[in-house]
């Protein structure tokens, strides 16, 4: 099986490695970006496999860059979940808008942030922020 590449824009640096130690420790390549525009770029250079955009970024808005990458032909079919702040109402449906696959709100229990990466990459898709592990 080939190493999957997740694009993680996060302008937070301990998020970013929060979220790093965890992709690479379940076998994720990581890339990451530091604002909107460098999500984009990055992902038009990379064509990851998944991406995680936070939804408050520098430069550009993780809206504006979900929906920058989804209307790139190559990127169109490119699964990301935004990163949502907690208790932000209406960043999910802004979310969905911009073309978002799902969401997960900070801070996050990393297992479910990997079920949502699994069920992506695996093309089942994922609605919602609701606790999908079992006990
Ligand atoms: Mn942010």
């Amino acid at each position: 099986m080939s190493v999957k590449t997740i694009l993680n824009a996060e302008d937070n640096a301990t998020n970013r490695k929060i979220v790093r130690d965890l992709l690479e420790w379940h076998g994720y390549r990581v890339v990451e970006a530091l604002d909107g525009v460098e999500a984009v770029e990055l992902a038009q250079r990379e064509v990851p496999d998944l991406i995680l955009m936070d939804i408050q970024l520098p430069r550009m808005s993780g809206y504006d860059a979900a929906s920058a990458i989804h209307g790139d032909a190559r990127l169109a079919r490119v699964p990301i979940i935004a990163v949502t702040s907690f208790g932000m109402i209406g960043d999910e449906k802004r979310a969905y808008e911009a073309g978002c696959d799902d969401y997960i709100s900070k801070p996050f229990r990393p297992r479910l942030l990997i079920q949502k990466i699994v069920r992506l990459l695996d093309g089942t898709g994922s609605c919602g922020d609701a606790e999908e592990e079992r006990p």
